[in-house]
């Protein structure tokens, strides 16, 4: 299974990719988690991403890709994947593109996770992360059973730096601009599934899995 879930921030992409994976068996790769974890380490990549995340800007798409290139390369990959986050560019998807081509796979399904603006804000604003394991919760919605404890791994959860309001803003507005251009995109290549996503977790999971079944990927 070679999945992209595509959809602006804060609609539960990360929730879902989780429970997909879960499900599934399958590896999740996570663009926002490769780059968040650089920046917690400290390393060359996070101290240059830092500035643009903090932001709610995109990093470049050269250092993106190259991180996407570099971790489908691991044996790990070759059983399929679900991409969490990437592309969001058209450059970027071209590059995916490109890079498939390169190993002979190709991508089975897109997955465009789409929700009113308002209710966007309202999950994002929301929204508390693990520090330890990157696990996603919502203090309304996915509340954790130990308040600001992770169920999974006990770590603390944090009110990521980008989800405070004048980001999240900003972060919305990129998306229209830079990453909405891809639904065309991939709707061209006859991929692109929309899961309306106003429903809980596990409604919009089943939507999903609905979709996967009939269309057997
Ligand atoms: P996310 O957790 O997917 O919302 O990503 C958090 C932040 O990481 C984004 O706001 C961007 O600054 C950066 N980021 C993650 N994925 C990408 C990507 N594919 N292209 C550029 N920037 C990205």
């Amino acid at each position: 299974m070679r999945l992209v879930l595509l959809g602006p921030p804060g609609i539960g992409k990360g929730t879902q990719a989780q429970n997909l994976s879960e499900h599934f068996g399958v590896l999740k790769i996570s663009t926002g988690d490769i780059l968040r974890e650089a920046v917690r380490e400290k390393t060359p990549l996070g101290k240059e991403a830092k500035s643009y995340m903090e932001r709610g800007a995109l990093v470049p798409d050269e250092v993106v890709i190259g991180i996407i290139r570099d971790r489908l390369k691991k044996p790990d990959s070759q059983k399929g994947f679900l991409l969490d986050g990437f592309p969001r560019t058209v450059p970027q998807a071209e590059a995916l593109s490109k890079m498939l081509l390169g190993f002979g796979w190709g991508l089975d399904r897109v997955v465009h996770f789409v929700l009113d603006e308002e209710i966007l804000i309202q999950r994002l604003s929301g929204r508390r992360s693990c520090s330890t394991c990157t696990a996603v919760y919502h203090t309304k919605y996915n509340p954790p059973k130990e308040e600001n404890r992770c169920d999974l791994c006990g770590g603390p959860l944090i009110h990521r730096e980008d989800d405070h309001p004048e980001t999240i803003q900003k972060r919305l507005q990129v998306y229209k601009t830079q990453t909405q251009p891809l639904v065309h995109f991939y709707q061209k290549l006859g991929l692109l599934t929309e899961i309306e996503s106003s429903g809980d977790i596990p409604t919009v999971f089943q939507n999903v899995l609905g979709f996967l079944s009939k269309k057997k990927v």
